[in-house]
């Protein structure tokens, strides 16, 4: 199935938040949602449309899916992996999308949005614990290292991340060396530890109908 490649504020907007696909950028006044908030097609003032609870349910998914890049068979997937896990479906689910490999890139810093980690580990600048890999939806396990491959250290992107990672914050269930830029999960996060725009619980509703 092809990957969603129209602008992605538009997904921000139809979802009704900022879903931050876009890295710094949605720190800034030219964030959509802050010039224009109603969503794509809405034109006219003051017409709101009373949202049913089955729209509700598919709108969470949706953000979910456009918080992590992923198309909806994967997401599905996914899904179906959190259900055989022990315990709360939504909540693995949330663990689940956490341990892909670009959102840990993401996460670590080393890129400003989901979907530069993506490519960054697409083109094949990520090791996971010592070895190159260019599939971005890996599941990171606990103890896992995520490192840059030596020929990728040279580029200007590098040096320039270097210089500016100190200043970046992180999650409590990650670590990083700022000096060789290797990243530790150090953990698995737990649902809690998970800074999510979306309910798990509401995902588990529409999948259950
Ligand atoms: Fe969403 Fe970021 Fe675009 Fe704002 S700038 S609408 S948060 S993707």
């Amino acid at each position: 199935m092809a990957r969603y490649t129209g602008a992605v504020c538009r997904l921000c907007r139809r979802s009704g938040d900022k879903l931050m696909l876009k890295g710094s950028r949605c720190l800034g006044p030219k964030c959509a949602m802050e010039k224009r908030a109603k969503p794509p097609g809405q034109q006219s003032i003051g017409r709101r449309r009373r949202v049913s609870d089955r729209g509700f349910q598919l709108r969470e998914k949706q953000k979910a899916r456009y918080t992590y890049g992923i198309m909806e068979r994967q997401f599905r997937q996914l899904f179906a992996q959190a259900e055989k896990q022990a315990g709360i479906t939504g909540g693995n689910l949330l663990v689940l999308l956490e341990r892909r490999l670009d959102n840990v890139v993401y996460r670590l810093g080393l890129a400003d949005s989901r979907s530069q980690a993506r490519q960054i580990v697409l083109h094949g600048h990520i090791m996971l614990n010592g070895r190159k890999t260019t599939i971005p939806s890996c599941l990171v396990k606990e103890g896992d290292t995520i490192s840059w491959r030596e020929g990728s250290t040279k580029t200007e992107y590098y040096q320039e991340l270097i210089k500016g990672i100190a200043a970046k914050s992180l999650p409590s269930w990650l670590g990083l060396d700022t000096q060789k830029l290797v990243g530790q999960v150090l953990s698995l996060p737990t649902p809690d530890e998970i800074e999510a725009k979306f309910e798990g619980k509401t995902i588990v509703e529409y999948y259950s109908r």
